[in-house]
C-alpha cells in the first residue's frame, strides 16, 4: 500500500512551470518529473476552482457532483456553494472509511470539514471564524508557535496597491508552508495534502507582468512584479522537496493542479449580447429602460459606475431588470456558462422541452456570432453542449452550453457598462484554462515522463486503487494504468468500501449571513462573482 503526498497547486499550468523546471527553478518538481510521470489535466467544464476541486475529490464530472461554479442558482439568484452540495464520497472520506489516515490542508470546498481518520483543515468557500477544522481547534495548539493560521489572503489586488496585495500572498502561503511542515513531523498521515491558493490570486492579477506579449505589459511594473508568480511557485516547490523530506521517500508524490491559467485581455458581456440578440429583453418599466437606454448609449465604465451607484447598485442593468417572460436565454458565470431559460426548469421558464434544442442551436449561433473589438475576428474559441462535458444526475442542473472564449473571460452576472466586449485594464489580465498539469513519482510509478490524456477525475480512483481502498464506483473516473507498475494495487488488497456524503445536520451547516458576504468580497475580487 502506498502513501501519499499531494500538493496541489491551483491554476498551475505547463506553459508557465516546465520552462522553470527546466531553467532549475524548481528543483523538486523537475524531480518528480524526472523519476515518475507527467502530463497535462484535463480540468472539468467549467474549469472553475469549485467545480475542479470537487471533480477531484469525488472522482466525478460536475453533471456527477453537481457543483458547477462558486454558487448555485438560477436567473440572477443565487448562494454559495459549500462542501455540503458536493454529491458524492470524497478521496478522504474513502480513505478514511478504508482505514487510512488523511490529512488535508486548506483544500477548497471543504468546509464544512468531514469527521474523517485525521484531520480538514478547510480552504476556501470556508468563513474565516468559526469551526474549519477537524478535529475541532485542531490548529489551536500550534497558534502560539506559528501565528494564526490564514485561510485565505485578504488584501484584493487593485492597481497601484500591488505592493500590498504581493505581501499579503506571500505572508499567507509562508504561513501555510510552516504549517505543512510542522503537521507533516508531527501528524504524518497515510494521505497527506496541501493546497496553494495564492498561485491562482496571483496569475489572475500579474500575469500581464510575467507575459512579455501581453498588451498591457508595462516594462516599468514589470520588472518590480515580473517574478512574483514565479517566486510562489519556487516557494511551493520548496515546500514539496521539504514535505518529501520529512514525510520520507517511500511515499508517492503527487503535484496537480485544478484548472491551466493563460492570458486575458476582453471581458464578454454574455448578457448584453443577447439582449442585442433579441434572446434576453427587459422589463418595460421606466427605470429599467432607463438603464437601457444608458447601457445602449456606449456609456464608459467609470461614468456607468458612478450612476450605478447613485441608483444604488453595482451596476446598470441587473437581472432584476430582466423581462423573464419575453427571454430565452441568459449567461451565469465568470467562464461562459450558458443556459437556455426552460420551463419548468428556471425560475420564470419560457422555452418548451420540444423547443430546447432548436433555442439552445439559436444561442450557440449568436455566441459564435461575437467579435474581437480590435481585431473583428471570431472572439468564440470553443462551444461545448451540457452532454458533451458529462452526464450524470446533475447535468440538466448545470448550463446548457459552455463557451470558451479567446483571450477573454466573461463577466459573471451584468457588467457595470453597456458595452459587449470591453477592455478592463483595471482588471485581471489571466484567467483560467481548461488544461492544468500532474506530476507522479514514487513507489508504485514508473519511470515513463511525459503521458498525455489524464483528467482530473481520474485521480482520486487512482490514489484510492494505489492506496489498496476500493473507489466508489458510480465516478467517472478512471485508474490511470498507464506508466504505473503493474499489479499492487488494482484488486486484492481492496478494503473497506466509501459511504456517501455524511447525511442530515452535521452536512448542512452553511454560513452564516456575514460569512457569506466576507467570502463573497472575496470572489468578487477575484472576477468569480458579480
Ligand atoms: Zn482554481
Amino acid at each position: 500500500m502506498s502513501k501519499f503526498l499531494v500538493i496541489g497547486l491551483d491554476g498551475a499550468t505547463w506553459d508557465v512551470l516546465r520552462p522553470w523546471a527546466d531553467e532549475g527553478a524548481l528543483p523538486a518538481l523537475a524531480r518528480v518529473m524526472e523519476e515518475g510521470i507527467w502530463g497535462p489535466l484535463e480540468s472539468s467544464m467549467p474549469p472553475i476552482t469549485a467545480a475542479a476541486w470537487a471533480s477531484f475529490m469525488t472522482g466525478k464530472w460536475p453533471s456527477g457532483h453537481g457543483v458547477f461554479d462558486f454558487f448555485r442558482g438560477r436567473a440572477g439568484r443565487w448562494r454559495l456553494v459549500n462542501g455540503t452540495d458536493v454529491d458524492g464520497a470524497t478521496l478522504w472520506r474513502t480513505l478514511s472509511d478504508g482505514g487510512r489516515s488523511v490529512g488535508v490542508l486548506n483544500v477548497p470546498l471543504t468546509y464544512p470539514p468531514e469527521k474523517v481518520n485525521g484531520f480538514i483543515v478547510a480552504g476556501l468557500l470556508s468563513p474565516d471564524r468559526g469551526e474549519t477544522t477537524h478535529p475541532a481547534g485542531f490548529l489551536a495548539p500550534y497558534r502560539k508557535a506559528l501565528g494564526p493560521y490564514r485561510l485565505t489572503p485578504s488584501a484584493l489586488y487593485r492597481p497601484g496597491q500591488e505592493d500590498a496585495f504581493v505581501a499579503d500572498l506571500q505572508a499567507v502561503m509562508e504561513q501555510q508552508i510552516r504549517y505543512a511542515l510542522r503537521l507533516a513531523q508531527e501528524r504524518p498521515t497515510d494521505f497527506f495534502m496541501v493546497h496553494f491558493l495564492a498561485t491562482d490570486i496571483a496569475q489572475h492579477a500579474l500575469w500581464r507582468y510575467m507575459d512579455a506579449s501581453h498588451p498591457w505589459h508595462e516594462p516599468r511594473l514589470a520588472e518590480r512584479y515580473r517574478d512574483v508568480v514565479k517566486g510562489l511557485f519556487m516557494r511551493a516547490d520548496e515546500a514539496l522537496g521539504r514535505l518529501r523530506e520529512i514525510l520520507g521517500e517511500e511515499r508517492v508524490a503527487l503535484v496537480m493542479s485544478d484548472h491551466g491559467f493563460g492570458p486575458v485581455r476582453w471581458t464578454v458581456n454574455i448578457n448584453m449580447w443577447f439582449l442585442e440578440q433579441g434572446l434576453m429583453k427587459l422589463k418595460g418599466g421606466a427605470r429599467s429602460r432607463g438603464r437601457g437606454w444608458l447601457a445602449r448609449g456606449r456609456v464608459r465604465d467609470g461614468l456607468a459606475r458612478r450612476v450605478a451607484r447613485i441608483w444604488g447598485r453595482e451596476t446598470l442593468l441587473g437581472f432584476e431588470d430582466v423581462d423573464w417572460s419575453r427571454t430565452v436565454a441568459y449567461s451565469m458565470g465568470h467562464l461562459g456558462q450558458v443556459y437556455v431559460n426552460v420551463r419548468g426548469r428556471e425560475p420564470e421558464g419560457t422555452v418548451s422541452r420540444q423547443d430546447y434544442e432548436r433555442v439552445r442551436e439559436e444561442v450557440i449561433e449568436a455566441l459564435h456570432a461575437l467579435r474581437d473589438p480590435e481585431t473583428g475576428e471570431k472572439l468564440v474559441l470553443e462551444v461545448l453542449r451540457a452532454e458533451d462535458a458529462g452526464d450524470g444526475p446533475y447535468r440538466w442542473q448545470g448550463p446548457d452550453v459552455f463557451v470558451t472564449f479567446k483571450e477573454a473571460s466573461a463577466y459573471p452576472m451584468f457588467a457595470s457598462d453597456g458595452r459587449v466586449v470591453s477592455e478592463r485594464r483595471h482588471g485581471n489580465s489571466g484567467d483560467h484554462r481548461r488544461e492544468g498539469m500532474f506530476a507522479m513519482a514514487g513507489p508504485g510509478v514508473r519511470r515513463v515522463g511525459r503521458m498525455e490524456g489524464a483528467r482530473i477525475v481520474d485521480l482520486a480512483p487512482t490514489i484510492a486503487a494505489m492506496m489498496g481502498v476500493r473507489f466508489p464506483v458510480q465516478g467517472d473516473g478512471d485508474v490511470l494504468q498507464v506508466g504505473l507498475s503493474s499489479g499492487g494495487w488494482s484488486s486484492g488488497e481492496e478494503k473497506g468500501g466509501a459511504s456517501e456524503n455524511q447525511a442530515g445536520a452535521e452536512r448542512m451547516a452553511v454560513l452564516s449571513r456575514e460569512e457569506e458576504e466576507a467570502v463573497a468580497r472575496r470572489l468578487r475580487g477575484l472576477g468569480y462573482l458579480g
